[in-house]
């Protein structure tokens, strides 16, 4: 042993007060370590002559302990000094909480939606967004060439495949792999090449099919009415004007009393205190024929709706895009 405790402790001492954040801990180790500077000494005290190995053991402990107890210090001293401001930043303030994420007012709406209609029995369906020209037109009796196919601006992708114009596909989908009775909903995205403050590329529908013995068209106006009721409120009344569907016969746009003024006349409704709400029907036989359905012994009716459109009127909204423009500020008001 070529040092005494004395100087090896000198020396510790020196090189502590020099030490920085980086080096203490290094310095601790290299002197306190398993293989450590005391350590060694400690161990090697055996060697000493003997009359001076009891106070050279004595000696050594006390200064380990002491190195102990100052090392200790001042690796707590660089922690509490690396966890306090660094370079301007406060990290022992609180963090900001995080804001829980919500439902997009479409999901919302479109829950809301299958929730009524599951509490009258009908189940939820779905089907793809690329759809065979045969699903989207043909089996819903729009065949090529004919005048109903200018009624929508269809997405082409090859000449038998298309962006669904609408949810209506699915009826023949589901009616092809279920006899009735049938009573579903469909709800899903739909695509139409236009764009403008009332129309998107993309925009939301919600399907309606009942099929069963012995429906009519009083089935559907009780069904309607108990949608519109809930979905809105029991005091607004519905309206069913004759239309044109191909897939439906008869057809009629279901209007319900402008919820803004309550059918006095405002700009919403055109002052007619009217609102165009959905579109709805009785089957076309011709519909039931493609998925080989027995036309003499049921019927059915189905109907259509925009989500969007349920949602600017239920929230008061006069821009459809604003769902879709993705402000954070617009969402979060949901
Ligand atoms: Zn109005």
């Amino acid at each position: 042993m070529d040092k005494t405790i004395d100087q090896i402790y000198e020396e510790a001492l020196n090189e502590l007060a020099a030490a920085d954040i980086e080096t203490v801990t290094d310095l601790s180790v290299r002197y306190l370590g398993r293989k450590g500077i005391i350590t060694q000494f400690l161990r090697n005290i055996s060697k000493l002559p003997k009359e001076i190995r009891p106070e050279a053991g004595k000696r050594a402990n006390q200064v380990k302990s002491d190195l102990e107890k100052k090392f200790r210090e001042a690796v707590e001293q660089v922690e509490s000094k690396t966890s306090g401001p660094v370079d301007g930043i406060d990290v022992s303030l609180p963090g900001r909480p995080a804001r829980p994420g919500i439902l997009h007012p479409i999901t919302q709406i479109t829950l809301e939606i299958c929730d009524i209609f599951s509490r009258l029995g009908f189940d939820i369906a779905e089907g793809p967004e690329v759809e065979t020209d045969y699903y989207n037109f043909e089996a819903l009796n729009i065949p090529k060439n004919h005048p109903a196919r200018d009624m929508q601006d269809t997405f082409y992708i090859s000449d038998n495949i298309v962006l669904r114009t609408h949810t209506s596909p699915t009826q023949p989908r589901v009616m092809q792999k279920q006899s009735p009775p049938v009573r579903i909903i469909a709800p899903g995205k739909v695509y139409r090449c236009d764009s403008d403050i009332t129309h998107t590329p993309m925009f939301n529908q919600v399907e309606g099919l009942l099929v069963d013995e012995n429906v009519s068209f009083g089935d559907l106006k009780g069904v309607l009415t108990i949608f519109i009721h809930q979905m809105f409120d029991a005091e607004t009344s519905l309206r069913f004007r004759p239309s044109f569907f191909p897939f439906t016969e008869p057809s009629a746009e279901v209007d319900m009393k402008c919820v803004i003024c309550r059918g006095e006349g405002c700009r919403v409704c055109s002052h007619t205190g009217w609102l165009e709400i959905l579109g709805a029907g009785m089957v076309h036989p011709a519909v039931f024929e493609n998925v080989g359905y027995d036309i003499k012994k049921y019927s059915g009716f189905a109907f259509g709706m925009g989500v969007e459109r349920i949602a600017m009127l239920k929230y008061k909204i006069d821009d459809t895009r604003k769902f879709f423009e993705n402000d954070i500020r617009f969402l979060r008001q949901f």
